[in-house]
């Protein structure tokens, strides 16, 4: 079966980096930038986004190379979006030190008319707004996802809380779950999270895995053990995106679908942190994917034919 093209709005953006390890400036980034090149060993991606003419030519050709469909990539008058991050030394936690909407300001994302029939959609994180006005472009879509994060929460919360009426899958971080929620306990706040429009969710915990909560219950997957984690930065995007992919290359939304393609997540975001920026993701094969795929099936597994022990 053929993989079902993903419709992808987010940023695209260069980002200035400072992690324990070492900073980069002017790397390139974006919410988008992350899902696509993670999305891509899987299915092909449509990028709904905008970048200023100062986006460098090199960037464009990255994305394209990487067979990126590029024809909803606007060019505006104006810089590009730029964020900064600085990471403390668990680098679990993470200081915004500045956003820069550039171009991202007077932005109204236009879905062109070959991208309207895709099934598969993942609003990435930017403005809810914005989530919403590409939504309502698409013609029938099988499976809505959404991603955001706490500024939203903050600043435009009447607004997320709209679009989520008709998203079907939610991918969070830990902290988003509780600040949207309230709930300080993530399996309660991922309960809460069902009530406000999507049937599945999804809590990303960092190093500590990844857990869905959907009508049928709970599935949790670890994150691949590393020792040695260079920039966190597009962690959540690139697990996002391979999550996406392996959903659209299947076409099978059952639980166990749901559950392989949250490995598939997991994976790829390991590969992600291991370098600054989008280095690790470029350079990454098929190959050394399918390996790591492995490794977290044999973490993961355990006999439970027999009875508990004790019994
Ligand atoms: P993550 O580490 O998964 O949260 O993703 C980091 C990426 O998100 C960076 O490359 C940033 O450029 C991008 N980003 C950060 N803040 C925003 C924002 N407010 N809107 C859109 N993208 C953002």
């Amino acid at each position: 079966m053929a993989a079902s093209p993903i419709l992808l709005v987010g940023s695209v953006a260069l980002d200035e980096l400072h992690t324990p390890a070492g900073s980069m400036l002017d790397a390139f980034g974006g919410s988008a930038s992350y899902f696509s090149l993670a999305a891509r060993f899987f299915a092909p991606v449509r990028l709904v986004a905008v970048v200023g003419t100062d986006f460098p030519a090199s960037h464009r050709a990255l994305l394209e190379s990487s067979g990126v469909d590029l024809r909803g990539l606007e060019v505006a008058d104006g810089p590009c979006f730029r964020w900064g991050g600085k990471y403390g030394d668990d680098l679990n936690t993470r200081e915004t030190l500045f956003t820069h909407l550039g171009v991202f300001e007077h932005f109204h994302p236009k879905v062109p008319d070959v991208y309207r029939d895709s099934e598969f959609v993942f609003l990435g994180n930017i403005h809810p707004a914005l989530q919403k006005e590409v939504l309502s472009q698409v013609r029938a879509p099988k499976l809505v996802a959404l991603d955001t994060m706490n500024l939203w929460i903050e600043t435009a919360r009447a607004e997320l809380l709209d679009v989520l009426r008709a998203v079907n899958l939610l991918i969070v971080n830990d902290s988003e779950a509780r600040q949207l929620t309230g709930e300080s306990n993530v399996v309660r706040a991922g309960r809460r999270l069902l009530e406000l429009g999507p049937h599945t969710v999804v809590i990303k915990k960092g190093e500590h895995g990844a857990a869905m909560f959907a009508a049928g219950g709970v599935f949790a997957v670890p994150a691949v053990p590393l020792d040695h984690v260079v920039d966190p930065t597009g962690a959540g995007d690139s697990f996002a995106g391979a999550l996406l992919g392996s959903l659209a290359s299947q076409g099978d939304l059952s639980d166990g679908g749901l559950r392989r393609a949250i490995a598939c997540g997991s994976v790829l975001a390991s590969f992600t942190v291991q370098a600054f920026g989008l280095e690790r993701l470029q350079s990454v094969t098929r190959s050394e994917i399918a390996g790591r795929f492995e490794e977290l099936r044999h973490l993961t597994h355990f006999d439970a034919t027999t009875p508990l022990p004790g019994a």
